[in-house]
C-alpha cells in the first residue's frame, strides 16, 4: 500500500523568519497519518531541517556532480548533509528557465538517488501541446528519460504537473488527471516491474487549493500532491494535508 505524500514547494521564497510556518505546520501534525516533505530555498535547508520535527525536507534542485567547479550550484551530497532527505528535480520552472532537458534531469536523478535522496521528478505538458492531443507523448518521453534504471518505491516519487495549471488557477478536470496518471502508473510498471511500479508515489501538482484538493485525491492513481503557492502558509497547506490524510 502506498503511503500517500504531501509536498510543498517553496520556490524562491522564504527567508528566517518564515521558518515559523513549518513550526507552525510540525506542531498540527505532530504524528501525521502521510508523509508531509517542504521543499524551501536552499537558503533554508539546514534550519528548516532543525525545526522541521515529523516534516521531511527537500530541496528544489541539484547538480549531476559531487564537488567541482560550478559556481553556485548546489549538490546532492550537500543537501543530505544539510539535513534534507529528498529533491524535486525537472520542475517545469528549471526546464524553462534553466534549459534542463529531461537527459539533465536523469543524471541529476542519478546524483540524488545515489546521495540517498528521495527524487521527485516532475514532468507536465505545455497547453499546446494537451490542445495538440500530444499530453501523452510528451509525458511518456519525459517519463522514460528524466527516470534513471534502477529507481524504488523509495528513491522516486513522481510528480505530474501540467504547466498550464502551476501557478494559474487553471485545472485539468479530474478524468484528464486521471487519464495521465493511470499511464505514468502502466507505464512504469512496465519499466520497473509491478512491484517497484506499483511502490512509486504518484503527485498531482499544479493549483491545488483547499477547496480542489479533496477531489483531486479522489482520482485513481494519485497518491499526493506537489504543491507551490498554497504550500507557503500553514493554515493553506494544513488544509490540504487534511483532505488526504
Ligand atoms: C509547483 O510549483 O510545483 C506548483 C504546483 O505550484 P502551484 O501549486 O502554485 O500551482
Amino acid at each position: 500500500m502506498r503511503r500517500k505524500l504531501a509536498a510543498g514547494n517553496w520556490k524562491m521564497n522564504g527567508l528566517r523568519t518564515d521558518l515559523a510556518e513549518l513550526e507552525a505546520l510540525a506542531a498540527t501534525f505532530a504524528a501525521p497519518k502521510v508523509d508531509i516533505l517542504l521543499c524551501p530555498p536552499a537558503t533554508l535547508l539546514a534550519p528548516a531541517a532543525a525545526c522541521s520535527g515529523p516534516i521531511a525536507i527537500g530541496a528544489q534542485d541539484c547538480h549531476a556532480q559531487d564537488s567541482g567547479a560550478h559556481t553556485g550550484d548546489v549538490s546532492a551530497p550537500m543537501i543530505k548533509d544539510a539535513g534534507a532527505n529528498a529533491v524535486i528535480l525537472g520542475h517545469s520552472e528549471r526546464r524553462t528557465d534553466h534549459g534542463e532537458s529531461s537527459d539533465a534531469v536523469r543524471a541529476k536523478a542519478v546524483a540524488a538517488q545515489a546521495a540517498g535522496l528521495t527524487t521527485v521528478i516532475c514532468l507536465g505538458e505545455s497547453f499546446k501541446q494537451r490542445e495538440a492531443a500530444n499530453t501523452l507523448d510528451i509525458i511518456g518521453g519525459q517519463l522514460s528519460t528524466s527516470v534513471p534504471d534502477g529507481s524504488t518505491g523509495e528513491n522516486l516519487v513522481i510528480a505530474y504537473e501540467p504547466i498550464w495549471a502551476i501557478g494559474t488557477g487553471l485545472v485539468p478536470n479530474l478524468d484528464q488527471i486521471g487519464e495521465v496518471h493511470d499511464f505514468i502508473r502502466t507505464r512504469i510498471e512496465r519499466r520497473f516491474g509491478a512491484g517497484v511500479g506499483r511502490s512509486v508515489r504518484l503527485l498531482y501538482g499544479g493549483s491545488v487549493k483547499p477547496d480542489n484538493a479533496a477531489d483531486i485525491f479522489g482520482v485513481s492513481n494519485v497518491d499526493g500532491a506537489l504543491v507551490g503557492g498554497a504550500s507557503l502558509k500553514c493554515a493553506d497547506f494544513s488544509q490540504i494535508i487534511n483532505a488526504l490524510e
